[in-house]
Parts: structure tokens; sequence; C-alpha cells
């Protein structure tokens, strides 16, 4: 049966709530915005057909507050509400609510998200279905004794995780007996201040994994497609900051094989909407099921690049009841894509967020170059919510052309007023090991070291560019003062050949 949505609410902010109200735009959908009062004058404030205000700046106070979120699309006529990712996205008890207060939760249904919530549940769903999971304890365990027995059995290393994990957070890597006891309560304390849920399990810890991730799409008739994979394996502290598709590692056997596992896998919680498979590859290419996120991903624009579908209009529909608008034979792939995550942090001093206010941007385009951004000049970045500008997203028809025209686009970015990390992705960018493929998930690392940035700083070339400007007019000193004070380079770091470069 379908039912018509003709107004949306974003329960989110930021460039992923300005993906969404594009995405409705397109359909011709009311988009309805809701802020905290740090966000009044934000890009998906301003670009929404209405606002409304939700509370005060901390997310517990606005942007996690079920009722005011409900109670708000109830009173402004929409007819769903579209959580986007983080906050609320995997909350079954907001889906739920969602639903009883009449509304259509767009993305999957309360069971489905509860199902795969339960890192040991879900392991055990997807297992039921034939599709295999790292090794590990089936349940949660209290006692630790069970841990050092697995620890026997499989030998160290083990990870000890959160059962109810995300973002990393509760994970504890264990490479001998000595570190057990500590490690353990360890995970346990951080689980339950992180999730109020203090259970943990255990893992084998692969030793060099690739993390590779399977998009699916799933319909109320019981029709699921898989996307491709994204390689993620790029990443800081076990979070992803720089993702690609296709992966080298994997072939069109693989793919399919891949593919076919991830649609069982949401087969078995009877999964609708978009939803995604995340995998462990060992040396061997070997895979296992990890986890999977019931929501929207963050990296979902590489998927649309190299496949020309949309996934959140695919979301939408589907929300509606309608079918899935193409067969898994219909999918098909070109090119290849690239995300670069762009984040306001200080990737010299331990990547440490850098809060303050937008001055300049001028954002990079041009032949193969998307950018998903949620802030503009004179836009803070707070430290409320996640230091997240801009995903830079570079399209190529191979993977040294997407490689080429990302390194343009992040050399091309201007940015001033807070430190970003695009020095650290070109680093990254131009890394032999990452040209080559050659990586997993512990590139950052092992390769990475901050005064590798050295003569990667493209603002410095900004700054440059205007200081050798300037100097011909004498106005040196000044600019030096103002630059020395919220720039991530010193003035006397420039070189006579950089001025001579761009004069
Ligand atoms: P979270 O839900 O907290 O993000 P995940 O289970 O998705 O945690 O894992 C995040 C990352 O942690 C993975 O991409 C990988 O780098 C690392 N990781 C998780 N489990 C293992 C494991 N068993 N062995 C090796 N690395 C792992």
């Amino acid at each position: 049966m379908i039912r018509k949505i003709n107004k949306v609410l974003i329960a989110n902010r930021g460039e992923i709530a300005v993906r969404i109200i594009r995405a409705c735009r397109e359909m011709e959908i009311a988009a309805v915005a809701v802020y905290s009062e740090a966000d009044r004058n934000s890009p998906h404030v301003l670009s929404a057909d209405e606002a409304y205000c939700i509370g005060p700046p901390p997310s517990r106070e606005s942007y996690l507050v079920m009722e005011k979120i409900i109670d708000t699309a109830r009173r402004c006529g929409a007819d769903a509400i579209h959580p986007g990712y983080g906050f609320l996205s995997e909350n079954a008890e907001f889906a739920q609510k969602v639903i009883d207060a009449g509304l259509i939760f767009i993305g999957p249904k309360p069971e489905s998200i509860r199902a795969m919530g339960d890192k040991t549940e879900a392991r055990k769903l997807v297992r039921s279905a034939g599709v295999p999971t790292v090794p590990g304890t089936p349940d949660a365990v209290s006692d630790e004794s069970v841990v050092r027995d697995f620890a026997r059995q499989h030998g160290f290393p083990i990870l000890i995780k959160a059962a109810a994990g995300g973002g990393g957070k509760g994970m504890r890597i264990v490479r001998s007996s000595d570190e057990l006891s500590t490690s353990f309560s360890a995970a346990q304390s951080e689980a339950r201040s992180a999730f109020g849920d203090g259970r943990v399990y255990v893992e084998k810890y692969l030793d060099n994994p690739r993390h590779i991730e399977f998009q699916i799409l799933a319909d109320k008739y019981g029709n699921i497609v898989h996307l491709g994979e994204r390689e993620c394996s790029i990443q800081r502290r076990h979070q992803k900051v720089i993702e690609e598709t296709p992966s080298v590692i994997v072939d069109d056997a693989m793919r399919r094989q891949m593919g076919e596992m991830a649609v069982a896998a949401a087969r078995a919680c009877s999964y609708e909407n978009a939803g995604t498979i995340e995998c462990l590859v060992d040396k061997e290419k070997n895979y296992y099921f990890l986890e999977m996120n019931t929501r929207l991903q963050v990296e979902h624009p590489i998927t649309e690049m190299r496949t020309g579908r949309d996934i959140v209009h695919e979301q939408i529909r589907i929300a509606m009841g309608g079918k899935l608008s193409f067969t898994q034979e219909e999918v098909t792939f070109r090119g290849h894509a690239i995300e670069c995550r762009i984040y306001a942090e200080d990737p010299v001093n331990n990547f440490l967020p850098s809060t303050g206010t937008i001055t300049h941007l001028k954002p990079s385009q041009g032949f193969g170059i998307r950018e998903d951004r949620g802030v503009e000049v004179g836009g803070a970045i707070s430290v409320y919510y996640d230091p997240i500008i801009s995903k830079l997203v570079a399209h190529g028809e191979t993977r040294n052309e997407a490689i080429a025209k990302m390194k343009r686009a992040l050399r091309e970015y201007e940015i001033m007023g807070v430190r970003v990390n695009i020095p650290f992705n070109l680093f990254v960018l131009n890394h032999p090991k990452f040209v080559e493929g050659d990586f997993d998930t512990h590139f950052v690392n092992n390769y990475y070291r901050p005064e590798l940035l050295d003569g990667l700083n493209p603002s410095e070339q900004t700054v440059a560019a205007v200081v050798a400007a300037l100097l011909e007019h004498d106005f040196l000193e000044d600019i030096t003062t103002a630059a020395g004070e919220n720039h991530t380079v010193s003035p006397g770091k420039w070189k006579a050949s950089r001025f001579e470069h761009w004069r």
C-alpha cells in the first residue's frame, strides 16, 4: 500500500540534513528542519521550507529529545521523519515512537534496529543465515574466566567489545594475559558510560584486516539489492576517514559472493530501507560479518557516484511503500569514487577538534567533484557537535583518476578560521602504499607522523599567496600578525621559494 509523503521532518543537522533536504526538493516533498539555538543560521535551517527551534545547544537537550522532535513533526503536519545518521538514527525506541505517533519513520522497522543494535544478537542472527562472523563468544560475558578461556583457545590478541557498541567506543585490544583484567573492567565501564549498557563480549583480534562494507536497499515486499562495496580501511582510532569504491581487492566473483552474503544478512532480520553490512577481510580474503548499520552512512555518496542511484530518494520511496525502483541485475557500476571527510581538527596536534568561526571558505568544484557540506562562512564549529565540515567526493573513470581529482580538489579547498585535516588527507593520497592499494586498518598507525605533513598545507599556500601579493605593497607586517593568530602555519615557515612560486 502506498502512503504518500508530502512533508518530511529531518531530525538532524549539518551536511546530512542538507543532503536529505535536497532529496526532498527533488521529489517535490516539503522539508522541515529542526535546530538547536547554536544552529539558528545554519544552512540546513536556511534551506528548509520550515524550521523549528527545539532547544539549547547540547544534543541531549535538542537533537536527542524524542518528544520535542515528534511533537514538532505533528504540529507542522509532517508525514514522516528522516533521522539521518548519528543522533536518534539507530534508536529503536525513537523509531517506535514515531510510528506510534502515526508518522512514517524513514528507516528500518524498530525490531530490525533492535536486533542489529546488539552485536551479540546480530552475530547470532546472521550466523543462522549462513553468514560467517569473526570468531568470538556467542553471548556477552560477565565472568573474566570466560575471557581467559577464549584467549587460551584462540590465542592473543583478543578484542573486548561493547555489545551495544558504536563509534569505536568500549573496545579494548588485549595482547597478553597480564593486561586482561584491567582491560576487561575498563571496557565494561567505558561501555556503561557510553551506552548505559556495560555488557561486553570477546572477539579474536584479526591481524591486519581490511574493513569492507556493502550497501543494501530493501523494500517492504522482500526485494533486497546490494550496491556493491565500500573500502573503509583508512581509519583513525577505529573511525573511518577516507572511503573508496570499488575496493582494490574485490573482484567480480568476490563482489557477487559478498553481495549475496550481505543480502542474506539483511533478510535474516526482515530488513527494510537502507542499511550497511560491515565486514572485516583478512589477507587470504576470508570475510567476516562485523556489524550492520541500520541507517544511512556518512560515506553513502561514493556508492551513489559509482552506481548513479540516489540512496536517499530510494529510502523515501521505500518508506512510502513503493517498490525498489531497480533490480539487482539493473545495478551497474561506473568508475571509481573516493570520499575524504574534511574535519575541523588539527592533524599536527593529535587531531584535536578545532573550534571557531569560519572566516573564509572557497570550496573546490569542477568535473568529477561533489561536495556535501553543512556550514558556510560565519558558521561556527562548536564543542557541541561532530566537527565535520564537509565531505569531498571525487569520481573518475579509474582509481588513479579519482585520486588525481581528489588531490586537486583538496589543494584547491580554501578555508580559514579553523584548522582542518586537509594536509592529512593529502598525506594519505600521496602515500605509495595507498596509491598501490596495499593497506589495511593499521595504515594510519603504521605510516602517519605529523612531521610528514610539511609542505602539504594548502591553506599555507593560500596565505603565502596573499603575503606575496602584499609584500609588493609593504603590508607584510599586518598580515603576518593576523595570520599568526588563526593559522596552522607560522609566518616564519614561509620560504622564499614559495613566494617566488606564487608570484
Ligand atoms: P563500532 O561499532 O564501535 O564502530 P566495529 O565493530 O564496527 O565497531 O569496528 C570498528 C573498527 O574496529 C573496524 O573497522 C576495525 O578496524 C576494528 N575492529 C573491530 N573488530 C575487530 C576485530 N575483531 N579484529 C580486528 N579489528 C577489529
